[in-house]
């Protein structure tokens, strides 16, 4: 069966200071199943919401190519890349920047199907605003009139307002307080369950992430350094970042936590990239060969999982 989405040598790259060039994104490809969650993990800058972004050409890719059900959506003109946006939604980090202030709730949720010329269009505000947690009377309130949770509730009811088949969260709890957090993580994975969603869930919390992916891609300056099955990801790390990102978090239940690996040092700039792998002077096992080239992502079988990891430590012989 066809993936839901299929990403190829995606790249976004701006223009910097001075004829710098900036890659914010830089080569990622993966596959996404239908009712499948990708987490994708990465510290701040490493391009995990460029590539949110990108994917649904909210920004322009510079090269690469996004098919959905098999459709190259990377060059569909405005009105047909409208057509696919029903099926491809987001949810964003502030809850109260993507909320129109002026515009009452069952506006704002009932915006995408008034554009989409959908039908009962204030019945289905009602069903959305039941189906998110919300009152009956949320819809002739206003933004302000709620808290970040809420407001969080509203935009996944207006993302999930046409029934999409892929949404796009992006550090969807990140500005909530840690005791809503888990209300919507619980939230969005009843949604996935109740609507067969696909999700790529953007988070730099990889506890967040691990609550709700069947697989984890870890971002490094703009690349994929390792994807696998959560369980591969979590119980057994290899790539040195994603082994460090892994040992900074508590592991309640799953034995004992592996010795703190502290990293080191900045992401580099990204105006002037250094040569080879982008973390080696964060890396401890660096070798001389890190310094000049750079590590493609390749396939690792052993110890039976199977995953691709971007170091050359773990290249085939
Ligand atoms: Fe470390 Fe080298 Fe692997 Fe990069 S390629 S993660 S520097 S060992």
């Amino acid at each position: 069966m066809t993936a839901l989405l299929e990403v190829r040598d995606l790249a976004k790259h701006y223009a910097g200071k001075s004829g710098t060039t900036i890659r914010a994104l830089d080569g990622v490809g993966f596959t996404l199943g239908r009712d499948e969650v990708l987490g994708v993990v990465g510290e701040s800058g490493c391009g995990k919401s460029t590539l949110g972004r990108t994917l649904l050409r909210l920004v322009e890719p510079t090269q690469g190519s996004v098919l959905f059900e098999g459709e190259d959506i990377t060059n569909l003109s405005r009105r047909d890349m409208n057509r696919r946006r029903r099926d491809m939604q987001i949810v964003f980090q502030d809850p109260f920047g993507s909320l129109n202030p002026r515009h009452k709730i069952g506006t704002i949720v009932g915006e995408p199907l008034v554009i989409h010329g959908e039908a009962d269009v204030a019945a289905r505000v009602a069903e959305m605003l039941d189906i998110v947690g919300l009152p009956p009377d949320a819809a002739g309130r206003f933004p302000h009139e709620f808290s970040g949770g809420q407001r969080q509730r509203i935009a996944i009811a207006r993302a999930l307002a046409l029934r999409p088949k892929l949404l796009v969260a992006d550090e969807p709890v990140s500005a909530l307080d840690v005791s809503i957090q888990s209300q919507i993580i619980n939230l969005i994975a009843d949604l996935r369950r109740r609507f067969g969603l696909s999700m790529i869930f953007i988070s730099h919390d990889l506890s967040v992430i691990r609550h709700v992916s069947d697989r984890i891609a870890v971002m490094y300056f703009g690349r994929i350094v390792e994807i696998g099955s959560a369980a591969d990801i979590f119980d057994r790390p290899v790539h040195p970042y994603t082994r460090a990102l892994l040992s900074a978090i508590p592991r309640p239940g799953l034995g004992p936590k592996p010795q703190r690996i502290l990293l080191e040092g900045e992401l580099p700039d990204p105006a002037h990239p250094p040569p080879g792998c982008a973390f080696q002077g964060r890396c401890r096992q660096a070798m001389a060969r890190c310094a000049t080239e750079a590590p493609g992502l390749q396939i690792r079988r052993a110890e039976g999982d199977l995953r691709d990891t971007a170091c050359h430590l773990f290249e085939a012989a």
